[in-house]
């Protein structure tokens, strides 16, 4: 057990660092961030920053000595450089885990091999394969790349064998998969904690609503039916039991029109639709990812209220600074703002939490603030 005044380390320093620091500040932890850019926002929090390159090994030992165990806070980090660091201190999640989460062809090859549905999809390797395996698949399709893909980047639509043989080729000719596109009813995402030896903590599903491929709102309890709730934990926590996960896990699934509940990605980390946790459960993704990190239990996941987050992107700096005061004067909304000093477009500059007694009355609040955001 890791107990405060310990020191934590967090590879990344975005967003998710930031917040995770801020929970274990509040803790009583010390924390380091490894991250190159002098101004990210975890480093501009931490106790201390080191800046330097995330394969650095000379940095990585300085970093794996100073802390008592590591976390990451997003899944584009070699692998290698994690594995580096397990030489000096524990780190939560394993590399074995990130390996899998950070590569479309391994992470939805491993959800089939434990009986779990993905999308219909192909590994593309070279342009042979798309000429091979094309035939196997139902356009319209999606090229993605198979690593260092988000928030939409790094995938085309096809429609024919030479729209992906060209799609390959625009993405830079590194692996990818052809996946089938699927009629989409929902998007839904599954945040859980999971211990060390097992023990986990699920919070309940969220409904994820994107906007050119990035996540725009979420709503939590989801609108679904209550056994495709139990059918996407189940399915996630299978997921993390096989991967024998330590650490906080986000399952991204579709729900089709059909009906099928189909995994689309994991992330090895607090994850973007889990930021409601923080005002609306008993515990938040990045207390979970402390303690559990720690060797703690996972805290109680309960949701305290009905709530609807939605990311604050750099496009609301169009017309110069956001009206703040239209959220911090509505009591039910919970404003949170990651330190990004540059508002670019498709950014994502903070997010705001809208509790209230039901999500349609959430739902009011948040698209009430939207609109004065930038009125
Ligand atoms: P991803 O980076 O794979 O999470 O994709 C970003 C978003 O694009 C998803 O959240 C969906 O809204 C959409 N998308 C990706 N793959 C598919 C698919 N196979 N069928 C339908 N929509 C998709």
């Amino acid at each position: 057990m890791i107990l405060p005044d310990a020191t934590l380390g967090v590879l990344g320093g975005g967003q998710l660092g930031r917040m995770f620091t801020l929970a274990a500040h509040s803790m009583g932890y010390r924390v380091v961030v490894l991250d190159p850019d002098p101004h990210s926002p975890a480093g501009l929090v931490a106790d201390q920053h080191i800046k330097a390159d995330y394969r650095d090994h000379a940095a990585l030992q300085l970093f794996g000595e100073e802390c008592a165990a590591i976390t990451t806070e997003f899944e584009n980090i070699s692998a290698d450089s994690l594995e580096y660091l397990e030489k000096f201190c524990p780190v939560r999640p394993a590399p074995a885990a990130v390996r899998i989460a950070q590569d479309r062809i391994r992470e939805k090859t491993f959800a089939r091999e434990h009986g779990l549905d993905t999308t219909a999809f192909v590994a593309i390797y070279e342009a042979s394969d798309i000429e091979e395996s094309f035939g196997e698949l139902n356009p319209p399709l999606l090229m993605k790349t198979a690593s260092m893909g988000y928030d939409g980047k790094g995938q085309i639509q096809v429609d024919s064998l030479d729209a992906a043989v060209a799609a390959f080729e625009q993405l830079g000719g590194t692996p990818c998969i052809l996946e089938e596109l699927v009629e989409l009813e929902l998007e839904i995402s599954v945040i859980l904690a999971r211990s060390n030896s097992g023990q986990t903590a699920v919070y309940p599903v969220a409904e994820n609503r994107h906007a050119n491929g990035i996540l725009d709102t979420t709503i939590v309890p989801a609108r679904i039916a209550p056994a495709v709730a139990e059918a996407a934990t189940e399915m996630a926590l299978q997921l993390a039991s096989a991967m024998e996960y330590c650490g906080v896990l986000g399952v991204e699934f579709f729900y089709t029109r059909q009906g099928e509940l189909l995994i689309n990605e994991m992330a090895p980390r607090p994850h973007n639709s889990g930021h409601f946790t923080v005002d609306a459960c008993a515990t938040s993704q990045f207390e979970q990812q402390v303690r559990v990190m720690c060797g703690l239990l996972p805290g109680d996941p309960q949701l305290l209220s009905p709530v609807v987050m939605v990311n604050l992107m750099g496009d609301i700096w169009n017309n110069g600074d956001p009206a703040w005061e239209a959220i911090l004067n509505e009591p039910q909304a919970h404003l949170h703002l990651y330190g990004k000093h540059e508002p670019r477009h498709g950014r994502k500059m903070g997010h705001v939490n809208c509790l209230a007694s039901d999500v349609d009355t959430a739902l009011d609040i948040a698209a009430t603030l939207r609109t004065a955001l930038t009125a």
